[in-house]
């Protein structure tokens, strides 16, 4: 058995900027405990043909926190980031528009600007509708008939779940706010308007995948990180963790930032609340090599039709400079779509297109209807006995790895002072 002041499970990007900010702040007493080889999480990359590969999905640095980029900057300067201004499109079946789609509509030809307009005049929320509350309703609601079945439905389904109606509309503040008067007028002067989608500037690292900046810093406290070390088990009531290989582990302070699910056994919790664990759902992703370079100056393309296996490409030769290709990403349910399957990620060769892929068991958590109360309730009931979730999984929320940061840096303020 080990004894340490903070535990911290998970060596992710919110694990590690946990540790590392503890770490500046003269803490010596501290573990992460990582399940893989290799720290980074979601947020890792390899090498494939030559140049970097984001293994959980292509990831970029968004420039709206400036003091989450100022930390970062400490583990990998600013001039090893590129800069770039977002250029995303929408593969309608051979129409390509810029994103978001209901700002760019003006990009269409006449005809199709009119349908779509006419679509969008008739959507609930311009003719004074209330707000629904679930997804489905909501994108209808608020885009139209038209958008909805060319775009957000098949487009969301394909990413997050067929069954697309067990989502509330609580998270939609992440997607791009445009008006009907913001669609009229970008239509007349031919430019987006509205408020555009994050990641309008980002930062890309210059030489290196997304995934150096976490190693760097997962590096920098290497002493204090346990690698294959897969946490099974937790008892709240005296904040021990066991591993699968039945190590255990005890602390003052446990934060953790893994999936609720990895839990296997959960001991020193209400009956309700372990039931309640298992109504968290998530999605996960196989992301896919390609060799051949696109014709596009886009960094990434949504693909929302529901006959093509993938629902995002990144064109990688757009933003890793000297490269080629471009990686795919599919939500995992689909690839049976693909001519040959693969039951487990890896990558057989890096040269070979075919045989170069990763899948990321847990991807994006679903948010379903009732998912807020049942986080209220389980982090509220741990953080009481000195236990915290944090991050995309730890609190089961859409977070990006900025958001996570963040968070991460003011739970080390508001833990360690
Ligand atoms: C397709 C895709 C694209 C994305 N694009 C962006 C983007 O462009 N920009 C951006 O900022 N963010 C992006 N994100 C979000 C980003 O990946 C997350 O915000 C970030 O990875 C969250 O960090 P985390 O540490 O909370 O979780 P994770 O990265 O998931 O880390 C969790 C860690 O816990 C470990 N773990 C899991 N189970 C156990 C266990 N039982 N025992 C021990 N360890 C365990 C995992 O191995 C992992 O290292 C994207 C996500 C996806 C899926």
């Amino acid at each position: 058995m080990e004894k340490v002041k903070y535990l911290i499970l998970g060596g992710g990007p919110a694990g590690l900027t946990f540790a590392n900010c503890l770490k500046r702040k003269g803490e010596t007493s501290f573990l992460v405990l990582e399940k893989e080889e290799e720290a980074g999480g979601l947020c890792r990359s390899a090498v494939v043909d030559g140049s970097p590969f984001d293994i959980g999905g292509g990831h970029f640095l968004d420039v709206k926190r400036p003091k989450v980029n100022e930390f970062l900057f400490q583990f990998l300067p600013e001039q090893e980031w590129n800069l770039f201004r977002r250029d995303s499109r929408i593969d309608l079946g051979g129409m390509v528009v810029s994103h978001p789609l209901e700002a760019n509509i003006w990009q269409m030809d006449l005809e199709r600007q009119v349908t779509y307009l006419a679509s969008i005049a008739k959507a609930g929320c311009n003719s004074g509708l209330p707000c629904p509350e679930k997804f489905t309703d909501w994108i209808f609601w608020k885009l139209g008939r038209r958008i909805a079945e060319d775009y957000m439905l098949p487009y969301n389904q394909k990413m997050f779940a067929d069954e697309l109606d067990t989502l509330g509309t609580y998270w939609l503040e992440k997607l791009p706010d445009v008006s009907f008067e913001d669609t009229l007028r970008s239509c007349l002067i031919h430019k987006p308007c509205g408020r555009q989608p994050g990641h309008a500037s980002f930062y890309y690292p210059k030489h290196y995948g997304y995934g150096e900046i976490w190693r760097r810093m997962a590096q920098e406290i290497s002493p204090c990180v346990r690698y294959h070390a897969e946490v099974s088990c937790l008892e709240c009531d005296v904040r021990r963790v066991r591993t699968v290989s039945g190590d255990t582990y005890e602390a003052d302070i446990i934060v953790t930032t893994i999936p609720w699910r990895e839990f296997k056994s959960l001991t020193g919790m209400p009956e309700e609340m372990t039931n309640a664990i298992k109504e968290l759902k998530h999605s996960a992703i196989e992301t896919r090599y390609c060799g051949e370079n696109l014709d596009t100056p886009a960094q990434w393309i949504y693909v929302p039709d529901l006959k093509v296996t993938w629902h995002r490409i990144l064109v990688r030769h757009n933003f890793c400079p000297g490269s080629r290709g471009h990686w795919l990403e599919t939500r995992q349910e689909r690839t049976a779509m693909y001519p040959e399957t693969k039951s487990a990620g890896g990558c057989e060769s890096e040269h070979n297109e075919n045989t170069c892929y990763y899948v990321s068991d847990y991807a994006y958590p679903l948010n379903t209807v009732g998912k807020p109360e049942i986080m209220e309730k389980l982090l509220g009931y741990c953080a009481a006995r000195g236990i915290y979730g944090l991050g995309r999984w730890g609190e089961h929320a859409h977070h990006n790895s900025d958001v996570v940061v963040e968070k991460a840096m003011k739970l080390a303020d508001q833990l360690c002072g």
